[in-house]
């Protein structure tokens, strides 16, 4: 069986057409949405993010509003940033981007963002929400995640789903969205026990894991649905977690890496930055 091949970067451009003419509609009755993206030091994959955030947010009509400042910025100096735009009228999303540096304090920073601006959803508030089944921004991965499987009309309700990972930006998320749509999930990590038995039960799996080819093309269920959201620099090049290759033997779909999940992540920030625009029009 020759598994359908997730084209992320066509659905991202999809999407990103979408926020485009959503914006351009706020434009119009005088409410430009805006991104606020805040970057403390200098980490070189963090400024190649930020300017890839920047750059889409731009294309798709959304006013953006950067702020670089140095490693050495004080927790109280950050702290009255997130103040200023918490108050800010033009500004409708706030990011911040992550890794902090290690002498600041993420969480702090993260739970002063207000809610309505939280678009990358960390909050607890918005954690909160989604678990809780109320209305609130989403981890843009996740979302993205969730677009990709329906782009290929994969059934969710009663499906075994197999999340690998469980970090509050992709794993816990996604395994939120996956029961709210009515999947069975399993939630598995660097403690679990019996993974391939359990990715081989699997008619969904979502790899968020962060080691190149580790979930194995023959673990994969016959028909199953794998999205790999990895991304392993491996001599100079791209690689997901899982065995692509092998998998692709066995999927009904599957993502690759790069140009799977990755596009979509920025994608989703965008939507979620002209929904918050649009909240505020409503306000
Ligand atoms: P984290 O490092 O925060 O989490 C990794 C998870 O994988 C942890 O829960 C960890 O378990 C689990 N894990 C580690 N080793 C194993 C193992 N041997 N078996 C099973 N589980 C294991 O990473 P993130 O969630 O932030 O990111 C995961 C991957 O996704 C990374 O490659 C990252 O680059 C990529 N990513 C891609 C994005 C995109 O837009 N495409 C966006 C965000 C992330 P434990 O909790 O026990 O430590």
């Amino acid at each position: 069986m020759a598994a359908r091949i997730i084209d992320g970067r066509q659905i991202a451009h999809e999407v990103r057409g979408e926020v485009a003419v959503r914006a351009g509609a706020l434009v119009q009755v005088g409410v430009t949405p805006g991104l606020a993206v805040v970057l403390v030091g200098d980490d070189p994959a963090s400024a190649v993010y930020v300017r890839s955030k920047t750059q889409a947010a731009r294309e798709a009509a959304v006013a953006v509003f950067d702020h670089r400042l140095p490693a050495t910025t004080s927790q109280r100096d950050l702290e009255a940033l997130v103040d200023r735009l918490n108050q800010d009228p033009a500004v409708d999303g706030i990011l911040v981007q992550l890794p902090l540096p290690p002498v600041l304090d993420s969480r702090a920073i993260l739970e002063r963002i207000r809610p309505e601006k939280d678009v990358d959803g960390f909050h607890p508030v918005n954690v909160g929400k989604l678990w809780s089944g109320g209305r609130g921004f989403v981890p843009c991965t996740p979302l993205g995640v969730m677009r990709l499987m329906a782009s290929v009309d994969t059934p969710l309700s009663g499906a075994d789903a197999v999340v690998v990972g469980r970090s509050n930006i992709v794993g816990k998320p996604m395994a939120a969205l996956l029961m709210a749509a009515d999947a069975t999930v399993t939630v598995c990590h660097s403690r679990t026990r019996d993974l391939a038995e359990r990715i081989a039960r699997a008619d969904i799996v979502v790899a968020a894991i962060g080691r190149a080819a580790m979930i194995r093309g023959d673990w994969i269920k016959t028909g199953a649905t794998v999205i790999d959201v990895g991304m392993n620099r491996v001599d100079g090049r791209w690689m997901g977690d899982v065995e692509f290759a092998a998998a692709a033997e066995r999927a009904r779909a599957l993502t690759p890496v790069p140009g799977g999940v990755g596009p979509m992540t920025i994608a989703m920030l965008l939507s979620n930055t002209v929904d918050s625009a649009e909240n505020r029009r409503v306000e």
